[in-house]
């Protein structure tokens, strides 16, 4: 058998977390078993599908690396086949129209809660007569087509994650709206359930892997493969990606789309890395960091956990910070640019091509995500720096003026080499008999407004490229005299 599995988003909303990650456990799955990856967009909710999310999520699955063999394919270009579907259960009188008003079914629900029950719809459609039909059509109610659901019914499946699964159908609510209501004799809009498993059926996925709160719709298609008939392929449910607290992930804990990720200054390998993990254990839990194409051949689903994962920013940013640790300057430096220009920064990038990469190699090893590189840059691209508070009690101390004149003096006219740098300060240390220490600690207050910082020399030596250290040593001089 050939492994045939989906990802197939609603564009309700930018590529989120969990949809990622599902897509992620999909192309593993897919890529050990030499399988087909298909991408279907489930666009059949007109009202909140939008043509901008299909954007966003195919554009954050290119950048993830998540390539897709097969689509994507586009529910809304398919409603025909999900509407002859719907068509062929009412004729085997497997699915019905059902002509209850809004008001009815609110009632309905109503009286069952203040007996205490369950909202449920009561299948009271489930055998009308023609003449009963003929009736609420004459009332002009248009009618929706449901599924019948056998309350008596155990669905029960083996899941890949979660083992066997049972579920009874009198669980499911009732009979299942498959199609929104239209005209008398035709078939509305179909719905999420039913499309789904016309689809699957039609590109003949052999394993459904998606996030665990779908597990109720599982047991409703579960009845509708049946019905088709068709066999039934397997499934797994990923366990959801849950907060530090442990509810499930949302907006109000931070980022949850791929390309706010991405804004963040995430690298895409870093993602896919930290999302395989979230939910699946390697064989060797010390080899934590691996590309997709590398893992692929280890994972299977007995290593897929059934808790929920919480999601864990210190990892996500440790193995950031370890992916961009391994990159060339050059490369670096490309993607440090964006940002540079974001912030507003002004610089030529041929012409300062060597002095932006020299900056990235001094911050880079301090980097945790690309977007930093804006606030720890900001002092080689703006004329003057504000003084932090130690920065300014290191300025206050007594002998700092006349260190900070004697380097001005020794750096008029001279274009600063590192060896001219280390120089200056070593005479300085040994002609004015105070701590090297001393020194650096008041040229860097002068030159950054701060005690700490990326490596002093280096630093010194970028901004005296771009005339920005004599300005600033001269103001530390005169703002003190
Ligand atoms: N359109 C569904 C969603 O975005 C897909 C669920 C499935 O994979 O069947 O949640």
């Amino acid at each position: 058998m050939t492994v045939r599995v989906r990802i197939a988003p609603s564009p309700t909303g930018n590529l989120h977390i969990g949809t990622a990650r599902a897509a992620v456990f999909n192309w593993l799955f897919a890529h050990h078993h030499a399988g087909t990856f298909i991408l279907r967009i489930e666009d059949t909710d007109e009202k909140r599908s939008r043509p901008e999310y299909t954007e966003n999520i195919i554009t954050g699955l290119k950048w993830l690396g998540l390539n897709w063999d097969e689509g994507p394919f586009f529910q809304s270009q398919r409603l025909d086949l999900y509407k002859q579907a719907v068509q062929t259960l009412l004729d085997k009188g497997l699915a019905y129209r059902c002509y209850c008003t809004s008001e009815e079914l609110e009632e309905m629900r109503a009286a069952q809660k203040a007996r205490g029950q369950a909202p449920r719809y009561d299948n009271r459609h489930r055998n009308l007569s023609p003449e009963q039909q003929a009736a609420f059509e004459a009332e002009g109610r248009k009618p929706v087509i449901r599924f019948l659901i056998d309350d008596y019914r155990q669905i029960v499946w083996k899941d890949l994650v979660r083992g066997t699964v049972t579920w009874r159908g009198s669980d499911l609510g009732g009979d299942m709206v498959i199609a929104r209501s239209s005209e008398a004799g035709e078939v509305g809009q179909p719905l999420y359930n039913l499309a789904v498993v016309v689809d699957d059926i039609d590109m003949q996925i052999t394993h459904v892997i998606r996030g665990e709160d779908h597990i109720a719709n599982t047991a409703k298609q579960i009845l509708l493969y049946e019905a088709m008939p068709s066999t039934v392929p397997e499934f797994g449910h990923t366990p959801l990606i849950l907060s530090q607290e442990g509810h499930k992930l949302s907006k109000r804990d931070g980022v949850t789309s791929i390309s706010d990720f991405q804004k963040m200054g995430y690298l895409p390998e870093a993602l896919t890395n930290y999302m395989t993990l979230l939910g699946w254990t390697p064989p060797d839990a010390k080899k934590e960091i691996f590309t997709l194409e590398k893992v692929a051949p280890q994972f299977d689903f007995d290593r897929v956990n059934q808790a929920g994962a919480k999601f864990d920013w210190d990892k996500l940013n440790w193995l950031n910070s370890q992916y961009i640790h391994r990159i060339a300057a050059d490369q670096l430096c490309d993607w440090l640019i964006p940002y540079w220009q974001g912030a507003g920064h002004e610089f030529n990038v041929e012409s300062d091509r060597p002095w932006l990469e020299k900056l990235t190699a001094l911050i880079g090893p301090s980097l945790t995500r690309l977007e930093e590189a804006v606030s720890m840059s900001q002092m080689f691209f703006i004329p003057a720096v504000e003084l932090t508070e130690a920065g300014r009690d290191q300025l206050q101390q007594e002998g700092v003026t006349d260190v900070i004149q004697t380097i001005l003096d020794a750096t008029d006219n001279q274009q600063l080499t590192e060896t001219d740098a280390k120089d200056i300060i070593k005479k300085i240390t040994k002609e004015k008999k105070v701590k090297k220490g001393f020194v650096m600690r008041s040229l860097r207050a002068a030159l950054t407004g701060d005690v700490h910082g990326p490596d002093l020399i280096e630093s010194w030596l970028l901004l005296a490229q771009r005339g920005l250290d004599r300005p600033r040593l001269q103001q530390a001089v005169t703002s003190k005299g």
